[in-house]
């Protein structure tokens, strides 16, 4: 089969021929139709996961397929299904995964980072990290719903509990900021996008903000304090990697907000206990996302809620990996996608 792996931390993405996995018992060998090309991605090449990445390593955490073969006692899913990949598996007596959080287990193990990836055209993963759409979704699409959408998803309704008629500030309109902006929307809030630059500010309007704010425009937070009569929004989800932004974050959340960080930044920020205890203020981490999240990001698609035109304006062959991620350093798409075929 190709692939594509990282050979070496910092080094390009190189394709490459290997053999087709042979799923092992519970099992199922997946038929790569499309991955998204992430930030995360970029991460991994520049060594942000440590020395535990056994290289090389096959990239790629954002997918979807076909089921091409089922190792011994695999009844959940049958050849020919369209699913979505869930790219994190956990031990089978994992107490996180047994309270529906597999996304913080300390032993996790990522596809892509872990264990090889989806830049390839088949990858083996058991049945519990395939989830079944319920109609036919465009692989591409499918393969953005999975991290993109997925995401902010997971930040916003099971870790902020976002509620309808609150108000959402979403720090940056990137490729996970888009799409919060969209969920906010649909959950019900009043959203409010800051960002740079004007193509990013014109499509958290498209995607349904009902005010933007230019980041770069005097300061952040007083604008976004005098849109909430002075004390500030409910919620902020900053998905911006920045120590700066973060703290922008925590100084405009409201009485009683919530503060949720999706953005990764390595970078200290500066906080005061005083002002977080006296605005009872929730700073709130948000990691990746469950399948459940999949599963509502799926639904809101198919339901017409959620616009993905943006996601998928760039789609490229294996053999583009490097130039997929060029284009992401560069800040010329909001995502990228690999396609097999
Ligand atoms: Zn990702």
């Amino acid at each position: 089969m190709r692939a594509v792996e990282l050979p070496a931390i910092g080094a390009p993405l190189r394709l490459t021929r290997l053999p087709i996995p042979e799923p092992g018992p519970g099992e199922v060998r997946v038929r790569v139709e499309a991955c998204g090309v992430c930030g995360s991605d970029v991460f991994l090449q520049k060594g942000g996961f440590g020395n535990a990445v056994p290289l090389p390593i096959i990239p790629g955490h954002e997918a979807a397929g076909v089921v091409d073969a089922l190792g011994d006692g695999v009844t959940e899913v049958a050849v020919g299904d369209q699913v979505a990949l869930y790219y994190i598996t956990t031990p089978p007596d994992d107490p996180w995964a047994a309270r529906g959080r597999p996304n913080i287990s300390p032993a996790v193990r990522r596809m892509g980072v872990d264990v090889d990836g989806a830049f390839a055209e088949y990858v083996l993963r058991p049945p519990a990290a395939l989830i079944r759409p319920r109609a036919p979704v465009p692989p591409a699409v499918l393969a953005v719903l999975t991290d993109a959408v997925a995401t902010p998803l997971h930040g916003l309704k099971r870790v902020a509990r976002l509620q309808a008629g609150e108000t959402l500030v979403v720090l940056g309109v990137g490729g996970l900021g888009s799409n919060a902006v969209q969920l906010g929307k649909a959950f019900g809030a009043r959203v409010i996008a800051v960002t740079r630059s004007e193509r990013k500010l014109r499509l958290a309007r498209e995607l349904g903000a009902d005010e933007v704010i230019p980041a770069e425009d005097g300061d952040p937070v007083a604008a976004v304090k005098a849109l909430t009569g002075g004390h500030g929004p409910e919620v902020v989800i900053q998905c911006v990697g920045s120590a700066a932004v973060d703290e922008q974050a925590i100084a405009m959340g409201g009485p009683g907000g919530r503060v949720v960080l999706i953005g990764s930044s390595l970078d200290q920020f500066r906080a005061r206990a005083v002002d977080i205890f006296w605005r009872e203020l929730s700073v709130l981490g948000s990691r990746g996302f469950v399948p459940d999240d999949i599963r509502d990001a799926i639904d809101l698609y198919l339901d017409g809620t959620l616009a993905v035109d943006h996601l998928v304006e760039s789609i490229r062959p294996l053999a583009e990996a490097n130039e997929a991620l060029e284009d992401l350093k560069a800040g010329r798409v909001f995502r990228s996608v690999l396609a097999t075929n």
